[in-house]
């Protein structure tokens, strides 16, 4: 089925290979060469609301098709393109890969949001806005079924710039969430300074439940103080969906719904559903 589809589709090769400077050399020239070659892939996973079940939105999750190593898992080459500024061009990809599908979804009935993570280095750099703006000119996306996914440690002491290039995505009208929400700092204070609108439950909260419940149970009232629209994830357990649905968390992602999938296998499920 579509949702064993990606289990275990990533090979996740050593890190500590890569951290070499010979191999990360050599990864470095193979990942410009993967531009050329178009191998990067956009896969989703599926967004669903929590009490029905219902796909209502999905996560864009960049993956690298590498023609020896097989599909290469973003953390290994994310920091490599950070360290390098590809991550700009990949950025770029990524999204304009969202926003284009967020059509072709709509198009065949299939109304959903979707999320894109950034990195840091993007948040620094001048190009960000006009490379958003290129793509969703190019697209005709409704930049209301788009939303862009910071993490907090993005937000440390910056305050200025950041406010006037989230004020500029607000002007675009692009959602903002916090991901990962929990494993940083949970600042409060940042919530009210940045325009946030929803905020991602990390998945070790909701898989470390009979450890931290107590903790979880906290980050939960202070999104829903705070208005939030709530994602709880890596939900994959039924245990775990029934503490979300009595949290009251609206929506959740995990693998108990969907791995991330290939466009085809997304569409397969929108089409089952
Ligand atoms: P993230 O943004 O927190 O994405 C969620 C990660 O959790 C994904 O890993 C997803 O496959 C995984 N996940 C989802 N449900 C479950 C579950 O039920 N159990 C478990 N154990 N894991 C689950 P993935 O795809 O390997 O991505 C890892 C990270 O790489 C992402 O974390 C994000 O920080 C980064 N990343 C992925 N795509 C992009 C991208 O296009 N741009 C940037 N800048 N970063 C990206
Ligand atoms: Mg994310
Ligand atoms: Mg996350
Ligand atoms: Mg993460």
């Amino acid at each position: 089925s579509a949702k064993e589809g990606g289990r275990n589709a990533l090979a996740y090769y050593d890190a500590a290979m890569a951290d070499a400077v010979e191999g990360r050399t050599a990864l470095e020239a193979e990942l410009r060469l993967a531009f050329e070659r178009r191998e990067f892939e956009v896969h989703y996973q599926p967004i669903v609301e929590a009490l029905s079940g219902r796909i209502v939105g999905a996560e864009a999750l960049v993956r690298w098709r590498h023609p020896q190593r097989g599909l290469v898992a973003p953390d290994v080459f994310i920091p490599l393109c950070e360290s390098t500024g590809l991550i700009r061009r990949l950025g770029a990809l990524v999204f304009s890969s969202a926003a284009h599908q967020q059509v072709a979804w709509a198009q065949a009935g299939h109304v959903l949001r979707i999320a894109v993570n950034l990195s840091a280095r993007q948040l620094r750099g001048a190009e960000l806005l006009s490379d958003l703006a290129a793509a969703l000119r190019a697209s005709g996306a409704d930049p209301r079924q788009l939303q862009l996914e910071i993490t907090e440690s993005m937000l440390l002491g910056q305050d200025n710039e950041l406010l006037a290039l989230f004020q500029s995505l607000q002007d675009l009208h692009l959602g903002l969430a916090l991901d990962d929400f929990g494993t940083g700092y949970s600042n409060l204070a940042y919530l009210q300074r940045f325009p946030i609108d929803t905020l991602k439950i990390d998945k070790t909260f909701i898989q470390g439940l009979q450890n931290n419940r107590a903790l979880a149970e906290l980050i939960v009232s202070m999104a829903r103080l705070m208005r939030l629209r709530v994602v709880a994830e890596g939900v994959e357990t039924q245990e775990q969906l029934a503490w979300v649905r009595a949290q009251g968390i609206e929506f959740c992602q995990g693998y108990l719904f969907a791995r991330p999938l290939p466009v085809a296998d997304f569409g397969a499920l929108l089409a089952a559903r």
